[in-house]
């Protein structure tokens, strides 16, 4: 592989706020340094079907603010064939696009490795998801823009629940990863927190501690559940069978997907996008580019995909000590 002159730019998987801070950071510091930016639109579709466009600088004005993707994002099947793979090489060496910036979650960043392997082409991942579930990065990009406004939204929640004297159920996203439910909940003051991660007892994690926290006086209760462990209208119904607190369920869904991003998104996002472009110029390929506190890192595909993070266990003991 000789040096890089063009880069392709893709967003794929579940759209995230801050993807297009990202868009505008690669596209910017690829025209800093010379190389010719390509968008590449609706994920590894556009790849297959050619939808393929030239950025200059004026492509990526006035976005940085913008939730969702402009680039927008899908989920692509014949990417994940041996021939749509094929295919999406052909329009590479057609445009003659030298190398590719993925944003993108877990799915999109194994269809980059399949990817760069088959065809030895440069790839450098960014971890774009709300779900905040990807090892080598304290935080994904969108995951802080999806906290905030599931806070805000809890917060209002909260207003009502507390001059009904009721139980609300709040749904969270994440489906295999409790980091915006345990988040939110010790941000939002919840009384309880279903993870994914620990299997949960209705008695003990629930019945029991609401007979608690009434002993205190309190006669309203928030109760966060991420998506992964179990129906939201179901708890609160069981919840209202067994104790008679009028009880009810909110499924925050895809609101938490949308929206402005939050400072640290947009700051997150911007330095990943430029570091992608740094470590295509300095040809280090095949990374997945990170933030450590407020550092920037970067780690091989395959370790970062192969690896899984955990929920800090000190934050679990804060949300429970301070719940009830
Ligand atoms: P996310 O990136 O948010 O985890 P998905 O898992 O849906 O989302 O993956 C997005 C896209 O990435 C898929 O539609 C597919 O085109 C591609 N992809 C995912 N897994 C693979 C794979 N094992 N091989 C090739 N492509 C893949």
């Amino acid at each position: 592989m000789g040096t890089i002159k063009s880069i392709g730019i893709l967003t794929s998987g579940g759209d995230a706020p801050g993807m297009n801070a990202a868009i505008r950071a690669v596209t910017r510091s690829a025209i800093y340094n010379g190389l010719k930016v390509y968008g590449i639109y609706r994920g590894y579709k556009g790849l297959v079907t050619d939808e393929i466009q030239e950025f200059k600088s004026q492509n990526v004005s006035n976005i940085i603010q913008m939730g969702g993707t402009i680039l927008k994002t899908a989920r692509c099947k014949e990417f994940t064939t041996p021939e749509g793979r094929a295919q999406a090489y052909e329009n590479m060496k057609k445009h003659e696009i030298d190398a590719l910036v993925i944003i993108g979650g877990d799915g999109s960043l194994t269809g980059a490795r399949i990817f760069a392997q088959e065809f030895d082409v440069p790839c450098i991942g960014l971890p774009g998801t709300i779900d905040n579930d990807l090892y080598g990065t304290d935080t994904t990009i969108g995951y802080d823009t999806a906290m905030n406004t599931a806070v805000e939204a809890i917060d209002k929640l909260r207003d009502t629940t507390q001059s009904h004297d009721r139980c609300s159920v709040v749904e969270v996203m994440g489906r295999n990863a409790g980091y915006i439910a345990l988040n939110v909940a010790i941000a939002s003051g919840a009384m309880a927190v279903l993870l994914p991660e620990k299997e949960f007892d209705m008695q003990r994690d629930i019945l029991d501690k609401i007979a608690e926290t009434q002993k205190t006086g309190k006669r309203h209760f928030i109760i966060i559940v991420a998506e992964g462990v179990g129906h939201a209208q179901e708890i609160a119904n069981e919840i209202q069978a067994r104790t008679g607190i009028d009880s009810r369920a909110t499924i925050l869904g895809h609101v938490q997907r949308g929206g402005s991003p939050t400072l640290r998104d947009r700051v997150n996002a911007s330095a990943m996008g430029y570091q992608a472009v740094c470590l295509l110029e300095q040809g280090k390929y095949n990374r997945i580019v990170g933030m450590k506190g407020e550092k920037l890192v970067d780690y091989p595909v395959d370790e970062a995909l192969e690896m899984t993070k955990s929920l800090d266990p000190v934050l679990v003991d804060v949300c429970n000590t301070i719940s009830i």
